[in-house]
């Protein structure tokens, strides 16, 4: 059994047992895609944003400015990755385009709430910079998870997602980090939150039975990954396994005959 697991592996696990030993046994790092990539540029832009000290009254405007010329300057740094990944050039443009639309949106997402304070931009702005990447172990619950932002008893997690459902992996990664909350700050968080930087915020309720879902799910997947036989970790077939614009990225490796 793995010392720490984390809400991305138990999902992994929920998702595909199979794709699970080849990620976290096997320890196979699949390589990086664009959605991965834009997601890291984008998390980089906006704590960027949030190292600023100081903003002046006119701050709509010139963290708009700020985060566009952050974001040419991130994706310049990750050009040649992105190349790498011999997409066309049309379709790398879509993604810097969205991403720029993306960052508007915090902006205006961001203003909307230091406005909603009687305190002064910068002092409104402080407090929404809130605890930045929380790295929170669990030797209870033998989970690692990094929360985005925590502030007051919130915690509020960023999605580059082209849609804003609320997935169960979704839910489960927030019972997760609720649970990991409660650990360190020994309560339960008044509420967390999705900001999808495409559509908007959305709030989950953190229930009883959100809680008991998630510790036996977490029970579940650590009593199946006591072994490191192949054979316990089944393939779970289905639409993961290849879509109209990708594949998993051990689905040569699961379908060859090699024994691996
Ligand atoms: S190809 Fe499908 S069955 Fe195989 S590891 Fe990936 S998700 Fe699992």
């Amino acid at each position: 059994m793995r010392e720490f697991e984390s809400p991305s592996s138990i999902n992994t696990y929920l998702l595909c047992p199979r794709k699970y030993y080849y990620r976290y046994i096997k320890n196979i790092t699949p390589p990086e895609d664009i959605i991965l990539i834009r997601g890291k540029i984008i998390h980089k832009v906006i704590e960027e944003l949030f190292s600023i000290k100081e903003i002046s009254n006119n701050y709509e405007f010139e963290l708009k400015i700020i985060a566009l010329d952050l974001l040419n300057k991130v994706w310049n740094n990750n050009l040649e990755t992105i190349k790498s990944l011999n997409l066309n050039e049309t379709l790398i443009k879509t993604y810097y385009e969205e991403s720029k639309e993306m960052l508007l949106n915090w902006v205006n997402y961001t203003s909307g709430k230091i406005k909603q304070t009687n305190l002064s931009p910068t002092e409104s702005f402080n407090t929404l910079r809130g605890e930045r990447e929380v790295t929170i172990f669990s030797p209870v619950l033998g989970i690692r998870g990094v929360l985005d932002t925590v502030f007051d008893d919130k915690i509020i997690d960023y999605k580059t997602s082209s849609r804003d459902d609320i997935t169960d992996e979704y839910k489960l990664q927030l019972g997760i980090y609720a649970l990991l909350f409660r650990e360190k700050y020994k309560k339960l968080p008044s509420y967390v939150s999705l900001y999808f930087l495409k559509f908007g915020e959305k709030e989950v309720k953190i229930t009883e039975d959100l809680i008991k879902e998630t510790e036996e799910k977490i029970l579940f997947v650590k009593s199946k990954t006591i072994t490191k036989e192949k054979e316990e970790y089944p393939q779970k077939t289905g639409w993961h396994c290849k879509w109209s614009t990708g594949k998993c990225p051990y689905f040569e490796l699961c379908f060859s005959n090699k024994n691996s």
